[in-house]
This record gives C-alpha cells, sequence and structure tokens, in this order.
C-alpha cells in the first residue's frame, strides 16, 4: 500500500470512529433522557382488558419522537416510540410534534428563557441537525416525517400514512378495521419560535402559516417552555398572553383547519386563545394543578380556570403518562381523567368527551406506560371503574371527532361518516 493510500485509510478510520462515538454520545443522550419510570403496581392486563384494548381505535395527541436520531421504522430498544413499538401497542394514530428549542436552567427555577442554554440546539448539533435556526429545525423534522411515510411503504413493518385532511382520517379508519399494519401520523408543532421574529407584520406571519400548511402541518401549538413572540408560556418569565402576532399566527392556522393546540400557553394565553378561536382547541399533553401531588411541576399543569377555557371551546385535553405531569403510578393517570370529566360534567358536558391520550412519548420524560404495552393503560382505565364507551372515547373515538370537525375536508357530515366507521370496526363509544 502506497503511503498517500495509508494516510487515507488512517483518516477514514479515524472519521469512522469519530461517527462512531457521535452515534454512542447520541444514543446515552437519548437514553438518558427518554427513560421509563414503569410502575410496579400498575395492573396486569388480563384476557378482558386485552379483548377490549385490541378492539379499540387508539389516537395519542404528543410525541416527540422527530427530535431523536432513531429510526421511526425500527424498533430501537431505548427512548419510547418507533412505528414497530407503536403498532405493538395497537396505537393508530400518533401524533408527531416538532420541538426546536428547550432551555435549561439549572439549578432550576420556574423563569425559563429563550437566552438560557437550549438543549434542543446542542442535540441538533451532536445529530449533525440545523444548529442555529429553529426554523431549520423544524423543518429538517418534517423531512424525516415525509422520508418515513415514503420508506414505510415498501418496508415490511407498518406503513406510516400521514393524515392532511379529514377523509384521510375516514380512510386510516378504515384501513386499520382490517390492516393493523398502518399507522396513521399527524404532524404537529410545539412552539412557533420564529414566526414573526424579526418581522411580525400580518403578511410575513400568514406566509410562513401557508408554508408550514404546505409542508403537512396540521397541529399548531404557538409555544413552548419559554414566552416567545407569539405568545407567553406557563414556565416563562412574564407569562404575557398572545402578542398580535400570535393572534395573526392562530387565526390563520385556525383558517387552515389546524388545530389548535395551547399546551404550555401560559394562563393569559389560554384565556385569549378562547376569545380569539372560533373552534373548539386543545391542550395536547398536561396533567391538571388542583391534583398534583410530589413530584408534579405546578406550572406545567393546567389550573382550573384553563381547563375551564377549554371545556367550553368544546376542545380536549390529553392527559400525559409521566410523573411531572400526572403524579407517580399509573393510577393518577386515570384520576387526572376523572378530574377533567367531572369538571366537564359541571360544565354540562358529555363527561368523556373531551379526555384524550397525550403521552409525550420521547418529550425528555420519563413516562409510566410503554408504547408497546399499552394495554396496561386500558387495563388501568378499567380497574378505575371506567366503562368500555368511556374508554374508547379516552382511547382515541375523542380525537376522531374533534379531527373529524377541525380538519381539512370535516364537517358535521364527514363527523357522521367517521363515527359510523368507528362504531362498524371498532369498540362502540
Ligand atoms: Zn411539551
Amino acid at each position: 500500500m502506497k503511503r498517500r493510500h495509508i494516510v487515507l485509510a488512517g483518516i477514514g478510520a479515524m472519521a469512522a470512529a469519530a461517527w462512531g462515538l457521535r452515534g454512542t454520545a447520541v444514543s446515552a443522550v437519548d437514553r438518558g433522557f427518554n427513560r421509563f419510570a414503569l410502575d410496579p403496581e400498575a395492573p396486569d392486563p388480563d384476557d378482558d382488558d386485552r379483548t377490549l384494548h385490541s378492539g379499540l381505535f387508539i389516537a395519542d395527541l404528543h410525541a416527540d419522537s422527530l427530535k431523536w436520531d432513531r429510526d421511526l421504522l425500527v424498533w430501537s430498544d431505548y427512548g419510547h416510540a418507533d412505528l414497530p413499538r407503536l403498532q405493538a401497542g395497537n396505537t393508530a394514530l400518533q401524533v408527531f410534534a416538532m420541538v426546536t428549542h428547550s432551555p435549561v436552567n439549572l439549578p432550576w427555577t420556574d423563569c425559563l428563557s429563550a437566552s438560557d442554554p437550549n438543549h434542543a440546539a446542542w442535540l441538533a448539533a451532536v445529530q449533525g441537525r440545523p444548529v442555529r435556526s429553529t426554523r431549520g429545525r423544524a423543518f429538517y423534522q418534517m423531512d424525516l416525517f415525509w422520508n418515513a411515510v415514503q420508506r414505510s411503504q415498501n418496508s415490511n413493518g407498518p406503513r406510516l400514512m400521514p393524515v392532511l385532511n379529514a377523509s384521510e382520517l375516514l380512510a386510516l379508519i378504515e384501513a386499520r378495521q382490517y390492516n393493523p399494519n398502518v399507522i396513521g401520523g399527524i404532524l404537529a408543532l410545539e412552539g412557533g419560535h420564529w414566526v414573526g421574529q424579526y418581522d411580525p407584520s400580518p403578511g410575513v406571519v400568514a406566509a410562513e402559516i401557508q408554508t408550514l400548511y404546505d409542508r403537512g402541518l396540521r397541529l399548531f401549538a404557538p409555544v413552548h417552555r419559554f414566552d416567545n413572540p407569539l405568545c407567553g408560556s406557563s414556565e416563562g418569565c412574564e407569562r404575557y398572553g398572545l402578542t398580535p402576532a400570535g393572534r395573526t399566527a392562530l387565526e390563520e392556522a385556525e383558517e387552515h383547519a389546524m388545530v389548535i393546540d395551547m399546551a404550555h400557553g401560559s394562563e393569559a394565553a389560554i384565556r385569549d386563545a378562547a376569545e380569539l378561536l372560533k373552534k373548539p382547541f386543545i391542550v395536547s399533553h398536561t396533567g391538571v394543578r388542583a391534583i398534583c401531588e410530589g413530584s408534579c411541576r405546578p406550572a406545567r399543569n393546567l389550573s382550573d380556570d384553563a381547563l375551564r377555557a377549554i371545556l367550553d371551546s368544546g376542545g380536549v385535553v390529553g392527559i400525559g403518562y409521566w410523573a411531572h405531569a400526572v403524579g407517580e403510578g399509573v393510577a393518577n393517570i386515570a384520576r387526572v381523567m376523572e378530574y377533567v370529566m367531572e369538571m366537564a360534567d359541571k360544565r354540562g358536558l358529555n363527561a368523556g368527551d373531551h379526555v384524550a391520550l397525550g403521552s409525550d412519548f420521547d418529550g425528555s420524560v420519563a413516562t409510566q406506560i410503554a408504547a408497546d404495552e399499552l394495554d396496561v393503560l386500558t387495563a388501568t382505565l378499567r380497574r378505575a371503574g371506567f366503562d368500555n364507551a368511556t374508554i374508547a372515547g379516552i382511547m382515541g373515538r375523542n380525537v376522531c371527532r374533534l379531527l373529524a370537525l377541525g380538519m381539512p375536508g370535516g364537517g358535521p357530515v364527514m363527523a357522521e361518516r367517521i363515527e359510523a366507521a368507528l362504531d362498524s370496526g371498532f369498540v362502540q363509544g
């Protein structure tokens, strides 16, 4: 071998080693952030639980799996969710959210700001993703989603079917009646930090919402864990309401029939959204403050006022699986759901219609339920005394109802067709 070739081979080996080390570092971070805190007291699903579970149409309002360097098509032995694990747990529809800016402050305070060290940017750097721009990171994750859609069509594993409108939701429900090998996916944004950041004029904000819509975004959360140019955050330092740019963004998103998600919104922002929006809005992954105990973070969770505002809009609340949201132990997931149901009942609403799943899989939390063992949750809800119709609603039908009315092409006629398709193929609501 010539000397030049030896040098090149050496450089190649070093680059491969560095790439390998990078991969090891990324998976170590992923393992560390996305842990399980499985409940030793969780019920073991029996035959009745499993039969009920396998007859459900299951929808989950929030997973951050696109943030991590794992292939959605491959069952990974770490992190929380991928298509094979979602399929094993009988999930039919998963919302995939994009996180682009996560401030961290240590020691912990309840005032997070955009200038705190940004975990999402570090992670992007080690993963070889766009480092400098939140928009770049969002677009990268949208490309990952569409790439997974395409690759899954020719794979032996589950097919990822994008759900962009109400007709595609109906097609998914019909397909799932015969083929559990199809999983619907909806793209969501968790924090539109760059929208209106440099130019908050309505035309510029509207153009960016249009771009996001064209790329396939169907669920829009204006804010994440710090106050941004659109909206104050429940963990921000000022916690203001919607800014003028935020109002424009939400009006435009609603005009495009995106679902508005006020998760992480400040009290003022949720109040503003309730006044501004014409359609039901949601909070996709949360707990409630009123029954928060021990390990909960109050600022993270919904106050009674915020909960009332969402319910009064006709929206749904996705309940999380991790202890900071609901407390330790899976029985608390059911307790939080029960609280929301009692509140809905007091508002004169159908109690069970406004609760949904908001796992926050891969959201840098330790979840108490695993994606591939979701029947544990069905068993938990049965032990809590929920009837089958209520469980069917919580596990997915409530989300379908909201999407059937709210997504592009949705409305009362489509909602009826979707309800009928669910009735004929799945546990009745
Ligand atoms: Zn979140």
